[in-house]
């Protein structure tokens, strides 16, 4: 098949210096400063970004305040916003190519996943999101007034009003969009700060949110490194803020969220038991544990990175998963045979190495990859790699890796198995394999997970809700969950008299 062409209108925008868009225009940022974005599948510098930093914010958090209490945002009716929000999916998709490769090109996913996941998610969060204005409904409740008063007592879903959202790299596009809708939907402002490593989609986002009508300061967003994260998760103009990242970082934000006491949600890591038993399809089933943690590179916060498989069927598996590890297509993502980019950067390559050099460390067997793959000295690639004899004394067990290593494990009891399951911080999602769904329920009832996938992984749907037990994070994203979050509750009396 032929590559991926860079297409013109690819050319056109990475040839801009990318501004930051505050108030509905693109602006330098006012220390003049820039960084480079780097191609993962080269090395090379695709383009040049401003860096935004603590007075950015500032102007970007007043910009979504103006635009909050404006009211041409404030009063608009809830149609017109979700009008505005179906207009904004349809220019997504009218720019589904070039997104695509633009997405690719920054953060090294094989345009094909791009295409499917970060454009197709877009478009499908905006079109549900742009359902809830219209269905934000409160409740008309049964109380009592004092004295025997008759009252009328009703609720109302408030937008809580300018949000800071901070992202990570490894979905640039479809985390931009998943936070983005539903706090548009609930009537919100955003200051969105996107990972360094991949801002340019995040850019496009903005300024597609302008070609489809969204008022000037409705969506600004603030390109920088951390520390304009940090100055959006402190502020005390930001009402909410809503973080997607490291664990580290999500404690970081919660510390600094206290001086206003602002919400917060976060959508933290994850170290996700993938089970498998003994009458599982045997003919599926070490091709779709081998996607549950390759998928993406392995960059997923949901990657089924712990796989335990029944003792029975564990040589047959563990086989099956190397063989496909072995024969991975690994290249740049506009090869459409590739099915296995780079990983987003050196520091990432770096990390995931380290991860797996102290896992041979402490006994672990490498049974395929654990380097970088031959042909490769350009570019941040990674091989697909299979530990085995692991437990979890291991820091490879226990610590969330973020590239294509998964790490096997047999299992003999399924009390011991759920056990092992729960034993770590973690509790993002889950994997059950087999053929028994009673047994399946039995196990999903056990785990200790935000989402359990029964023969199927990494579905993800607006619908549903996303979230984690313990510190894989606070709240849910998506579903009604999703946009109530974004929203304050509250409750009216009305003396009748
Ligand atoms: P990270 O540091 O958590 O970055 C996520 C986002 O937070 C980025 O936009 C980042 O900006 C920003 N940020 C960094 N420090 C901040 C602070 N003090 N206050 C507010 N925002 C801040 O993640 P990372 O360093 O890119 O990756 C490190 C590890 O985190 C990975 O190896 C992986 O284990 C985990 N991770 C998890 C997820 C997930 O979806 N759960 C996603 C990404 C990474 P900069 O990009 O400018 O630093
Ligand atoms: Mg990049």
């Amino acid at each position: 098949m032929k590559e991926h062409t860079v297409s013109e209108a690819n050319r056109t925008f990475l040839a801009k210096r990318q501004g930051l868009i505050i108030d509905g225009k693109s602006v330098p940022a006012r220390s003049g400063e820039t960084f480079d974005d780097i191609d993962p599948a080269t090395g090379d510098i695709l383009t040049t970004v401003a860096s935004g930093g603590e007075a950015d914010v500032d102007a970007a958090v007043a910009a979504a305040r103006r635009a909050f209490e404006n009211p041409s945002w404030r009063r608009m009716p809830p149609a017109a916003r979700s009008k505005l929000m179906y207009r904004l999916a349809d220019l997504i998709e009218d720019n589904a190519e070039e997104l695509a490769i633009l997405e690719s090109l920054d953060n090294g996913k094989p345009v094909r996943l791009a295409r499917a996941v970060e454009v197709e998610g877009s478009i499908s969060a905006f079109r549900y999101f742009a359902g809830w204005p219209t269905k934000l409904t409160g409740e008309t409740n049964p109380v009592a007034g004092r004295g025997g008063a008759r009252v009328l007592n009703y609720t109302v879903h408030d937008p809580v009003g300018v949000v800071g959202q901070i992202i990570p790299w490894n979905f640039p596009m479809s985390q931009a969009s998943g936070k983005v809708a539903p706090a548009i939907a609930a009537g919100c402002t955003v200051v969105l700060k996107p990972a360094e490593q991949t801002p340019l989609t995040a850019l496009r986002l903005g300024e597609l949110a302008l070609e489809a009508g969204f008022p000037a300061g409705v969506l600004n967003v603030v390109t920088g490194f951390g520390e304009a994260g940090a100055a959006l998760a402190a502020h005390d103009g930001v009402d909410k803020v809503s973080f997607t990242g490291s664990t580290e970082v999500g404690r970081a934000i919660v510390r600094a969220s206290a001086g206003n006491l602002k919400r917060v949600s976060l959508e933290l890591g994850g170290k996700s038991p993938n089970i498998v038993l003994p009458d599982a399809d045997m003919e599926t089933v070490a091709a779709e544990v081998a996607d549950a943690i390759f998928f993406n590179q392995g960059q997923v916060c949901t990657a089924g990175s712990r796989l335990y498989v029944h003792r029975d069927c564990y040589d047959q598996v563990i086989e099956g998963v190397a063989d496909i590890a072995r024969r991975m297509k690994i290249g740049s993502g506009l090869n459409p045979d590739s099915q296995l980019g780079p990983l987003v950067s050196h520091e990432q390559r770096e990390r995931v190495h380290a991860y797996v050099n102290g896992g041979r460390e402490e006994g672990a067997e490498v049974v395929v990859g654990g380097g970088t793959p031959s042909g490769f000295d350009k570019g941040f690639f990674y091989e697909p790699t299979v530990l085995t004899h692991t437990d979890h004394s291991m820091r490879v067990v226990r610590e969330e890796i973020f590239g294509p290593v998964v790490c096997a494990m047999p299992w003999d009891d399924v009390d011991d198995l759920v056990r092992k399951a729960n034993d770590t911080i973690y509790g993002l999602a889950a994997g059950i394999w087999t053929s028994d769904l009673k047994k399946a329920h039995l196990i999903a009832d056990g785990l200790q997970a935000g989402t359990v996938w029964i023969n199927c992984y990494n579905f993800l749907d607006s619908a549903s809700p996303f979230g984690g037990y313990k510190q894989s994070g606070w709240g849910r994203e998506r579903g009604r969950y999703g946009v109530e979050q974004y929203t304050e509750v509250k409750s009216v009396w009305v003396n009748l008299g």
